[in-house]
């Protein structure tokens, strides 16, 4: 069903700060920044070969990266898959028992559509599902 890993989401205290490994260690290039507002979020993507790391700086401390990182500090947070049609693999995930966060999909950052599973149906890994219209 999944196609890809579309991204990878790193909870981070800071993007600027963490851009000294990002892109002058690694050598990586920023493609660009969005604040998520429904999320609290601000994203900044770097691309790598097929797929991208997602970082993820919380705009306010209460919201969902906020307390990710208040309670396991920073780290790997999500890892994102690529669907063709996300109403139908959030269906095909529900029929085979996953339980989902969002049983309908929300729009995220770059207009892509996601859903996140509930990671105590996936064993432990926040898993997103996401749709983009082919770049
Ligand atoms: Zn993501």
């Amino acid at each position: 069903m999944v196609k890809k890993i579309d991204h990878i989401g790193v909870a981070v205290k800071s993007i600027e700060e963490s851009l000294k490994l990002y892109e002058d260690a690694l050598g990586m290039e920023l493609a660009g920044t969005e604040v998520v507002e429904e999320q609290k979020v601000r994203t900044a993507f770097l691309p790598i070969g097929d797929t991208e790391i997602e970082l993820l700086e919380s705009t306010d401390p209460d919201g969902p990266i906020g307390r990710y990182i208040e309670k396991r500090g920073e780290g790997v947070q999500h890892i994102a898959y690529r669907v063709e049609n996300i109403e139908e693999a959030i269906k095909e995930m529900m029929d085979k028992g996953i339980r989902m966060i969002d049983e309908t999909p929300r729009y995220g950052a770059g207009g892509a559509k996601i859903a996140f599973c509930h990671p105590k149906s996936t064993k432990g890994v926040l898993i997103e599902l996401c749709q983009r219209d082919e770049e």
